[in-house]
């Protein structure tokens, strides 16, 4: 396992095209496009790494995965009435099916359907309370205290979250927001802003594994379908193209990450912070598929 790591940073990693940064959050635009960082947490309890696994880099959308299973633990089934679970074949910030479909969003990790995870994560908590459960809940799952919220990353989204804030908005006309945009988009830029490395993640992502000494954080039939979501929406309009290259349910996020479930076998990340034409990171994808080509782990046997 190590040397394929090493071989995959040595080889993908140092790629010369390695697509576009996310210019349209500010502070994003700053990182260093040459990092690259892969890890594996494996069932049986061991981590492999390559590259900068331990900077920490912004998990952005990746932090959908942890509020939807949140929220379901919150409100359980109820949720659904709220958000669909179906893939969307649009980009992750588009607002096109909203008036089609009366403010239900698609699926939970596109932005919208984030959002509506993010408000009923909410409740009648502030926004503090509901942060600090995301922050312990994630910590848990990594057994590692040291994960935080960048808040210089935060309030640059915030500060240009006017997409974010339309579809709030136009949820809220259909009754699908309790809380107010303001209280909602200050949950959603903070979770985003969340940062943690390569090897936090790999380790916090074992909590969707089946099998092992894994924490039991959520009930196995929900973690068999949030891992179904990850494989039919978890890479936006890109998902059907990264199913049919890597064929494991992954989710990515606009600072360059990606988590990756390999169920039974282990938790991967990878971190690259350039992005593909579908906002995922260009490196990690090919890293990803480069890595399951070799070491064989697919759901489809
Ligand atoms: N915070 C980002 C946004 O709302 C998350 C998007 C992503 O990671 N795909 O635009």
């Amino acid at each position: 396992m190590q040397d394929l790591l090493t071989e995959i940073a040595d080889t993908v990693g140092r790629s010369e095209e390695r697509g576009k940064l996310a210019d349209y959050i500010p502070e994003l635009a700053k990182i260093d496009p040459g990092h690259f960082a892969i890890s594996v947490a494996t069932a049986d309890g061991s981590l492999f790494s390559a590259g900068d696994a331990r900077i920490p880099f912004s998990i952005q959308s990746i932090s959908k995965v942890f509020v939807l299973a949140l929220a379901l633990g919150r409100v359980g089934e109820a949720l659904w009435k709220r958000v669909g679970r179906e893939p969307s074949g649009q980009a992750f910030n588009s607002i096109l099916l909203l008036e089609r479909e009366k403010g239900i969003p698609r699926n939970p990790f596109i932005n919208a359907g984030a959002l509506v995870a993010a408000d009923t994560l909410l409740g009648a908590a502030a926004p503090g309370e509901a942060l600090s459960a995301l922050l312990r809940f994630i910590r848990s799952a990594a057994d590692q205290d040291d994960i935080h919220i960048n808040e210089a990353v935060a309030s640059s989204e915030l500060d240009t979250a006017d997409r974010n804030f339309a579809l709030a908005h136009y949820m809220r006309s259909y009754g699908n927001l309790e809380n107010s945009p303001d209280r909602v988009l200050g949950t959603y830029c903070h979770q985003c802003a969340i940062e943690m490395t390569c090897e936090q993640l790999a380790l916090a992502g074992r909590f969707l594994l089946d099998t092992g000494e894994m924490p039991h954080l959520v009930s196995r039939e929900r973690k068999r379908r949030i891992n179904s979501l990850m494989m039919t929406c978890g890479q936006y309009d890109g998902s059907g193209d990264f199913a049919f290259r890597v064929g494991l349910p992954a989710k990515s996020g606009v600072g360059g990450g990606i988590l990756v479930i390999a169920p039974g076998r282990g938790a991967i990340s990878v971190w690259s912070p350039g992005l593909n034409s579908y906002g995922n990171s260009k490196l990690g994808t090919e890293a990803m598929e480069a890595f399951t080509r070799k070491i064989g782990w697919s759901v489809f046997g």
